[in-house]
Protein backbone atom coordinates (compact mmCIF):
# COMPACT_ATOMS: atom_id res chain seq x y z
CA UNK A 1 0.00 0.00 0.00
CA UNK A 2 1.25 3.47 -1.18
CA UNK A 3 -0.02 6.11 1.45
CA UNK A 4 1.56 9.51 0.71
CA UNK A 5 1.34 12.32 3.42
CA UNK A 6 1.50 16.09 2.56
CA UNK A 7 3.24 18.25 5.23
CA UNK A 8 3.74 22.15 5.12
CA UNK A 9 7.02 23.49 4.53
CA UNK A 10 6.19 26.37 6.41
CA UNK A 11 5.13 24.95 9.85
CA UNK A 12 5.15 21.43 9.36
CA UNK A 13 1.00 20.84 9.82
CA UNK A 14 -0.48 17.75 8.05
CA UNK A 15 -2.13 19.28 4.68
CA UNK A 16 -2.77 15.88 3.59
CA UNK A 17 -6.79 16.39 3.86
CA UNK A 18 -9.02 18.33 5.13
CA UNK A 19 -12.14 17.29 7.26
CA UNK A 20 -15.96 18.27 6.33
CA UNK A 21 -14.76 21.33 4.99
CA UNK A 22 -13.57 22.41 1.64
CA UNK A 23 -9.85 23.54 2.38
CA UNK A 24 -7.25 24.50 0.36
CA UNK A 25 -3.14 24.33 0.21
CA UNK A 26 -0.87 26.32 -1.78
CA UNK A 27 1.30 24.15 -4.05
CA UNK A 28 5.11 25.43 -5.10
CA UNK A 29 5.85 23.06 -7.85
CA UNK A 30 8.43 23.46 -10.97
CA UNK A 31 7.14 23.78 -14.41
CA UNK A 32 8.98 23.62 -17.66
CA UNK A 33 8.04 26.60 -20.20
CA UNK A 34 6.79 26.20 -23.80
CA UNK A 35 9.35 26.09 -26.31
CA UNK A 36 8.97 28.55 -29.36
CA UNK A 37 11.50 27.62 -31.73
CA UNK A 38 12.59 24.68 -34.50
CA UNK A 39 15.64 23.79 -31.54
CA UNK A 40 16.16 23.45 -27.91
CA UNK A 41 19.55 23.38 -25.80
CA UNK A 42 19.82 22.51 -22.39
CA UNK A 43 23.23 23.36 -21.33
CA UNK A 44 23.59 24.71 -17.74
CA UNK A 45 19.89 24.56 -17.12
CA UNK A 46 19.17 23.71 -13.33
CA UNK A 47 16.03 23.91 -11.58
CA UNK A 48 14.95 26.36 -9.34
CA UNK A 49 13.82 24.22 -6.92
CA UNK A 50 14.78 20.72 -5.69
CA UNK A 51 11.49 19.59 -5.17
CA UNK A 52 8.11 20.71 -4.87
CA UNK A 53 6.89 22.24 -1.91
CA UNK A 54 3.67 22.63 -0.33
CA UNK A 55 2.41 25.23 2.48
CA UNK A 56 -0.99 25.99 4.38
CA UNK A 57 -0.94 29.30 2.47
CA UNK A 58 0.44 32.88 2.46
CA UNK A 59 1.61 32.80 6.27
CA UNK A 60 3.55 29.91 5.44
CA UNK A 61 4.99 30.36 2.26
CA UNK A 62 6.94 33.99 3.99
CA UNK A 63 7.94 31.53 7.23
CA UNK A 64 9.50 28.82 4.59
CA UNK A 65 11.41 31.66 2.25
CA UNK A 66 12.76 33.61 5.79
CA UNK A 67 13.87 29.90 6.55
CA UNK A 68 15.46 29.39 3.24
CA UNK A 69 16.98 32.96 3.39
CA UNK A 70 18.63 32.38 6.66
CA UNK A 71 20.10 29.04 4.99
CA UNK A 72 21.17 31.04 2.32
CA UNK A 73 23.07 33.52 4.24
CA UNK A 74 24.50 30.94 6.43
CA UNK A 75 26.11 29.23 2.78
CA UNK A 76 27.36 32.29 2.02
CA UNK A 77 29.14 33.26 4.78
CA UNK A 78 30.89 29.93 4.59
CA UNK A 79 31.26 30.42 1.01
CA UNK A 80 32.88 33.46 1.64
CA UNK A 81 35.36 31.86 4.74
CA UNK A 82 36.10 29.39 2.57
CA UNK A 83 37.23 31.31 -0.53
CA UNK A 84 39.39 33.49 2.23
CA UNK A 85 41.07 29.97 3.51
CA UNK A 86 41.55 28.10 0.52
CA UNK A 87 42.23 30.61 -2.35
CA UNK A 88 46.11 32.12 -4.30
CA UNK A 89 46.35 35.58 -3.55
CA UNK A 90 48.59 38.12 -4.81
CA UNK A 91 51.36 39.90 -2.38
CA UNK A 92 48.49 42.77 -1.43
CA UNK A 93 45.84 39.93 -0.29
CA UNK A 94 44.06 39.88 -3.25
CA UNK A 95 42.03 37.09 -4.43
CA UNK A 96 43.17 35.98 -7.47
CA UNK A 97 41.26 32.22 -7.63
CA UNK A 98 39.92 29.66 -5.59
CA UNK A 99 38.50 26.12 -5.57
CA UNK A 100 35.05 25.44 -4.85
CA UNK A 101 34.80 23.07 -1.86
CA UNK A 102 34.55 19.15 -2.40
CA UNK A 103 30.99 18.07 -3.15
CA UNK A 104 31.54 15.57 0.44
CA UNK A 105 32.21 18.51 2.33
CA UNK A 106 29.21 20.25 1.40
CA UNK A 107 27.22 17.32 1.81
CA UNK A 108 28.47 17.32 5.48
CA UNK A 109 27.88 21.14 5.89
CA UNK A 110 24.28 20.69 5.20
CA UNK A 111 22.39 19.41 7.69
CA UNK A 112 24.27 21.70 9.90
CA UNK A 113 22.76 24.84 8.14
CA UNK A 114 19.39 23.03 7.56
CA UNK A 115 19.26 22.81 11.37
CA UNK A 116 20.33 26.42 12.23
CA UNK A 117 18.01 28.04 9.90
CA UNK A 118 15.60 25.71 11.19
CA UNK A 119 16.42 26.66 15.10
CA UNK A 120 16.01 30.40 14.12
CA UNK A 121 12.52 30.17 12.19
CA UNK A 122 11.08 26.79 13.63
CA UNK A 123 8.37 24.85 12.32
CA UNK A 124 4.90 26.64 14.23
CA UNK A 125 1.35 27.35 12.78
CA UNK A 126 0.95 30.50 12.13
CA UNK A 127 -2.63 30.42 10.81
ZN1 LIG B 1 1.74 25.76 7.36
Amino acid sequence: MKTIEIKCDGCGADITSTGNCFDYRLALVVETRAVQGPSVTAMAVSLPLDHDHHLCGINCLDQWRDRKRHEAKLWSDWNQQWKEEHATKDPSGRILAWQSPPREILDARRPEFEAAALAAFPMKVTK
